[in-house]
């Protein structure tokens, strides 16, 4: 995992003439030179020598690979086996200029660690990028010499779940705050969905229409997100233990972590595009259990709060939650939102219409929503310097943009689902991906390869 070279890749050199290349402080004309899959030299006037494959990207954006540090893909969840296999998920996600995916290995009941994280890694074998897991021990007490092992593998990242009970998912604030103090000198990271029982508890109490979608909003307010991100960020200053906050999907949430961030906790937090994207309107219609996600989709003062923050830079980075039920699954619970899988779909939706609404209509900096693709997720996963970066010595992927194009159809999953972003087009482009110094996107290609 993690290489694409081969012998004769060694000495291979590429160079990428005349673009606008980003970095988190701005955007400097360079040329890049990669040899041997990792970036070699970032300056102006670099010569090609005989046998350099050179690409001019005058006129282009020029941004490290992109990662999507949240995917669900080749997985199965409770009953429903996702639409999306990793091949599939990774070939539409090189097409937007996403090198680099983040799964998750689920521990099941009668598997130890290892063995879920072999389970998941059988099913990525082979895809398009590189596929990178966060893991989730389900067992209490942890087996801490296997955790150590694996964290001795480069897997440093858990994600875990302040709800979920009926799933085998749900940390009590207790446990969250051993394994986060256990984690904390090891040099681990916690990614935690935010969502707090007590709160979904009150909630559940009033009478529920489970035939009406929107009852799924009401069921999930905004306040239990607020409330578990506030338990959790002050676990993150307790502890020391760098905490990552997941899909958060309200302003006050996004604002409760940056509160945090800026006191000194180690705190970083996402959002998904159909957070920014789409509101609670979705769920008014008579197709609204298929836009039923957990975290619900929030009203639209909400939905407009949050974009804000993002703005004004509470939100660190931006990644999809990608979680792609079949068609036929989500139908199945139509009359009944107990029985609809909750997950919605969106690699192919997350760089060209994120940076339609931030950068375009919002005015959001170029370099601030290239860093919430790049350099902030790679810090996140323990990979900044190697990933999310255009500078010596950094792994060889880069993604070549065209911001005006001819309109083309947005497509969140190349599986047969509900497409939450269905007419949308984009006049973003991505001529060029460039996957460890070798061409795996031109323009005019559809497919890599
Ligand atoms: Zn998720």
């Amino acid at each position: 995992m993690g290489t694409v070279l081969n012998d004769s890749d060694r000495g291979r050199r590429l160079l990428v003439t005349g673009g606008r290349v980003w970095r988190e402080s701005g955007a400097l004309l360079a040329d890049v030179l990669i040899e041997g899959g990792r970036v070699a030299a970032v300056e102006g006037g670099l010569k090609p020598r005989d046998g350099d494959e050179v690409i001019d990207a005058s006129g282009l954006d020029v941004f490290p690979g992109f990662l999507d540090i949240h995917v669900h893909a080749g997985d199965r969840i409770g009953p429903y086996e996702l639409a999306d296999s990793w091949a599939s998920a990774a070939q539409l996600a090189l097409r937007n200029g996403i090198t680099t995916l983040f799964g998750f290995v689920t521990q099941r009941p009668g598997e130890t660690l290892t063995e879920a994280l072999h389970r998941c890694r059988a099913r990525s074998a082979g895809a398009a990028c590189e596929v990178r897991f966060h893991l989730t021990p389900t067992r209490w007490p942890w087996d801490w010499s296997e955790i150590e092992t694996l964290m001795g593998d480069g897997f440093r990242t858990f994600k875990l779940y302040t709800t979920y009970r009926d799933a085998g998912l749900f940390t009590p604030y207790d446990r969250l705050a051993e394994a986060m103090g256990q984690l904390a000198p090891r040099g681990g990271r916690v990614l935690v969905h935010c969502e707090d029982e007590a709160t979904l508890a009150e909630a559940a109490r009033c009478a529920v229409n489970f035939r009406d979608p929107f009852s799924h909003a009401l069921l999930r307010p905004p306040a239990a997100e607020v409330a578990a991100v506030q338990r959790v960020v002050d676990l993150a200053h307790r502890t020391g233990c760098p905490t990552h906050v997941v899909h958060v999907s309200t302003a006050e949430g996004a604002s409760v972590v940056a509160a945090a961030r800026a006191a000194g906790a180690p705190v970083s937090c996402e959002t998904a595009p159909h957070y920014l994207l789409l509101s609670d309107d979705c769920l008014r219609h008579g197709d609204g259990h298929r836009f039923l996600c957990t975290p619900p989709l929030r009203g639209e003062a909400v939905r407009e709060a949050l974009v804000e923050q993002v703005l004004a830079g509470a939100v660190d980075c931006l990644a999809t939650d990608h979680c792609p039920f079949r068609r036929d699954d989500k139908d199945a619970g139509h009359g009944d939102i107990r029985a609809v899988p909750n997950g919605l779909p969106g690699v192919g939706a997350l760089v060209p219409l994120t940076f339609e609404a931030l950068v375009m209509r919002y005015g959001m900096p170029v370099a601030r929503w290239a860093a919430a693709l790049t350099c902030a997720p790679a810090r996140v996963v323990g990979l900044d310097g190697e990933l999310g970066v255009v500078q010596p010595g950094a792994r060889g992927d880069l993604v070549l943009l065209a911001r005006t194009g001819p309109p083309q159809p947005v497509q969140a999953s190349l599986a047969d689902v509900y497409d939450p972003y269905r007419g949308a087009s984009t006049s973003v482009s991505v001529r060029w991906v460039i996957r460890e110094g070798r061409v795996v996107l031109r323009p005019g290609a559809r497919h890599a390869p």
